[in-house]
């Protein structure tokens, strides 16, 4: 019997101490020194260094690369443990390397990337002495790859890229840039001339691509690979988003929770109020069935192939954004007024659940994918009804019976009246 809930006794120690860290460490020093962590500031780094490196030192930096791509090696099951702890943190990811979009990006390398690649680029990711984007949205167009129209022209040795490209992540932050054109992936150095960010959005950057000239060992992966390269980037994301979802989820009951049994209202504390123990009860069921999911989605990455897992990384994704959806939006409502300020989490969580519908492929993209998928599993019925038509099954099932029947008139009536009953003609 193979199932199992639990969790090893000497992993438990670690997530018991990566708990006591990010409480005592982590949320201290974005309170007080916000941005620190993704700072490039000598001020900033030496707040943030120390914990890094104590993160290093116990065997927990860049959980997410397998050890065959240069991780740890601890497996998507364990990530999710450790990431419905660092997702209440807003640096938490940065200060164990596993943030986006640098996660994917290293992703992508590991898989993809030449020795010399990985040795120039995912070295210094890993230990972030550099930092990267993902350029992959258009203006015209992002959940459809067949509107993208950057293209690469070879040029002699190298590669000159043109085109728009719209929301790449902390493109101004970046060394070097990923970019999916027409014809392939490449690397591009931020500073390479041609490369234009524009002055909004201010954060997710709108970039035009102007003739930008790169060498030709800037291809990641095979030409024409850029789509392959792409999938492979975004599944890892997206369950990462959404084990951090079961973070923020908790985070935001428990504040349900604590406020539902400290505030009075009409004689009693709220919490004995059945309707917000109805928003209790619903949100308990919501975060437990989205965890289970995450995990069950996290043990399939690591037992099975990608393509098996598929369908239950898309699930995650719109499933986390639908739960983060309705629970914050429960916590901030029993919050009552002080919710709907940023004086608590529970604004920016509610008002961040749009864009995890948003990111990374729309919802509407991952249900198709997913009904699709699971639709591969069925046949259409052959008659004119369905097959779980009962006349039709009892028919066929009373011929297993048809000799007992024949001879004893008690069963004939019996298996009779069953039938008369069921297709409500005997009241
Ligand atoms: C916070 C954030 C960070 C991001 N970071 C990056 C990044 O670093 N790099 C990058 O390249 N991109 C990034 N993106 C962009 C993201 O990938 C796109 O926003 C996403 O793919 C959707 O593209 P779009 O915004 O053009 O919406 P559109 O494709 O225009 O979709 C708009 C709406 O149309 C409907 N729709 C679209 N397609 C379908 C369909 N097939 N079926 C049914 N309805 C549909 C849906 O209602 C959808 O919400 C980021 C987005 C967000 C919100």
């Amino acid at each position: 019997m193979a199932w199992d809930f639990s969790t090893e006794p000497e992993f438990q120690k670690q997530l018991d101490w990566v708990a006591e860290f990010c409480r005592t460490e982590v949320e201290p020093l974005d309170l007080v020194f916000p941005g620190a962590a993704y700072s490039r500031d000598p001020k900033a780094k030496a707040l943030a260094d120390p914990l890094k490196q104590q993160v290093k030192d116990h065997g927990l930096w860049a959980l997410f690369l397998d050890e065959e791509l240069g991780g740890p090696g601890f497996g998507q099951l364990k990530l999710a443990l450790l990431n419905e702890i660092l997702g209440r943190y807003r640096s938490a990811p940065v200060i164990f390397g596993t943030a986006a979009p640098d996660t994917g990006n290293m992703e992508m390398l590991a898989a993809y990337g030449t020795e010399e690649q990985k040795e120039r680029w995912l070295k210094p990711l890993m230990n972030q002495e550099i930092f990267s984007a993902y350029s992959m949205t258009e203006p015209q167009g992002g959940s459809d790859p067949n509107l993208f129209k950057t293209h690469a022209t070879r040029d002699g040795d190298g590669w000159v890229i043109n085109g728009e490209k719209w929301f790449t992540s902390a493109g101004f932050h970046a060394d070097i840039i990923f970019v999916m054109c027409t014809n392939g992936m490449f690397v591009v150095p931020r500073e390479t001339p041609g490369v234009e960010i524009m002055e909004y959005p201010a954060v997710h950057n709108h970039i035009r691509y102007k003739n930008v000239r790169v060498p030709a060992d800037h291809l990641l992966g095979p030409e024409d690979g850029a789509k392959v390269l792409a999938q492979r980037r975004l599944g890892g994301g997206r369950i990462h988003h959404a084990m951090r979802t079961v973070a923020q989820v908790k985070l935001a009951f428990d504040m349900m929770c604590e406020r539902a049994l400290s505030r009075e209202s009409h004689g009693k504390v709220i919490a004995e109020h059945q309707m917000v123990q109805e928003m209790i009860a619903d949100s308990y069921a919501e975060i437990n069935m989205l965890r289970l999911l995450v995990l069950w989605t996290a043990w399939t990455i690591d037992n099975t192939d990608t393509r098996q897992s598929r369908t239950q990384i898309a699930t995650c994704k719109y499933t986390c954004a639908k739960v983060l959806r309705e629970v914050s939006y429960r916590a901030l409502h029993v919050m009552g007024s002080l919710g709907t300020t940023d004086l608590t989490p529970l604004q920016a969580m509610w008002a961040g659940a749009p864009t995890m519908a948003i990111a990374d492929g729309v919802d509407e993209v991952h249900k198709v994918t997913v009904a699709r998928n699971v639709l591969k599993g069925y046949e259409p019925h052959p008659g004119l009804w369905p097959t779980e038509y009962i006349p039709a099954k009892r028919d066929e099932a009373r011929k297993k019976y048809a000799d007992m029947i024949a001879a004893d008139p008690d069963l004939t009536a019996w298996a009779d009246l069953a039938a008369k009953r069921s297709h409500g003609r005997v009241r």
